[in-house]
């Protein structure tokens, strides 16, 4: 079935680009309303976006969506990858600026809020965009492909020129709560090299240790080091679950980025769609286990057949 937050839920924090605080208050919606964000900040025009991957109009360091009205919000990858991670199909995000806040660079703080105040069953099943077939979308030695499977899985490989990150793969199913485990702190990283340089673009400017992993030639700058040994691999599949989860429901297949980013991400997903044989649209009934209270222990069945997962 579908699901929303039982209750409304407030996040305040520096946004990551802007190095403004950005306030966003996270509300409950009724069954097929879907993720929508609202610019609480913007009056005068068309102020709402739905996070749906043909709204996304830049990708390039994270992932903006907007409007036909040019309103636009941006940094949505880790939110969205909470609440495809707790399970949440509807909910109204207000926010008062142009960017989700950074937190600590992961899904964490947002899974924990979400916990705080529980999960609402909905009435309606959770449409689901099930891949029939094959799509992989390539640039050079970079690739996304999508492709059938009997559960959600994600999997990727990175491959960096720096010997602190060098070459991790990681693969996991996302169900039974295996995203809060597996993938929901993992943190958002980049060379030092790098945020210096998009300091002096302009871009990152509320980028600290505080929200990222920092590494340079010699290793992670971060007094505290590491959360896990592969997470960077990590929070690579965190951001992927959130950009699929712009596809229209929860994206059923397995998705696996090589070298992969957001704009590939985007333009993977965009490729599947446009094919009509590529895919179809499956009910999905989720039972949560409510009796001990954990959010994450689910039972899975397709509208039409046994399968279960
Ligand atoms: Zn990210």
């Amino acid at each position: 079935m579908q699901h929303t937050l039982k209750k409304s839920v407030s996040i305040s924090d520096i946004g990551l680009h802007s190095g403004v605080v950005v306030n966003v208050n996270i509300h409950p919606a009724n069954a097929d309303h879907g993720v929508v964000f609202k610019r609480v900040d913007i009056t005068d025009k068309q102020n709402t976006v739905p996070a749906q991957c043909d709204r996304v109009v830049d990708a390039r360091l994270c992932t903006v969506i907007g409007n036909d009205a040019g309103v636009t919000v941006g940094t949505i990858e880790h939110l969205m990858a909470a609440f495809r991670g707790c399970g949440i199909d509807n909910a109204l995000v207000e926010i008062d600026a142009g960017e989700v806040p950074i937190l600590d660079g992961s899904s964490k703080q947002f899974v924990e809020a979400f916990e705080d105040v529980g999960i609402q069953v909905q009435s309606l099943p959770r449409r689901a965009i099930r891949v029939l077939k094959e799509v992989t979308y390539t640039e050079g030695d970079r690739s996304v492909t999508l492709s059938p499977s009997h559960v959600p899985v994600y999997g990727g490989q990175i491959n960096y020129d720096n010997p602190t990150i060098g070459s991790q793969r990681y693969e996991m199913k996302l169900v039974n709560g295996n995203f809060k485990h597996d993938l929901a702190d993992c943190r958002t990283f980049c060379l030092l090299k790098d945020v210096e340089m998009m300091q002096a673009n302009g871009l990152a400017l509320g980028g600290s240790l505080d929200n990222a992993i920092v590494v340079d030639d010699t290793g992670v700058i971060n007094e505290d080091g590491l959360r896990c040994h592969d997470e960077f691999i990590r929070h690579k599949l965190l951001d992927a679950i959130g950009d699929l989860s712009l596809c229209g429901g929860l994206f059923f297949g397995r998705y696996e980025g090589i070298r992969a980013g957001h704009a590939m991400n985007n333009k993977a997903l965009r490729t599947l769609l446009a094919d009509d044989t590529a895919w179809d649209v499956v009910d999905l009934y989720l039972e949560i286990d409510e009796a001990d209270n954990n959010l994450y222990q689910t039972k899975v069945a397709m509208a039409d057949s046994d399968a279960t997962l």
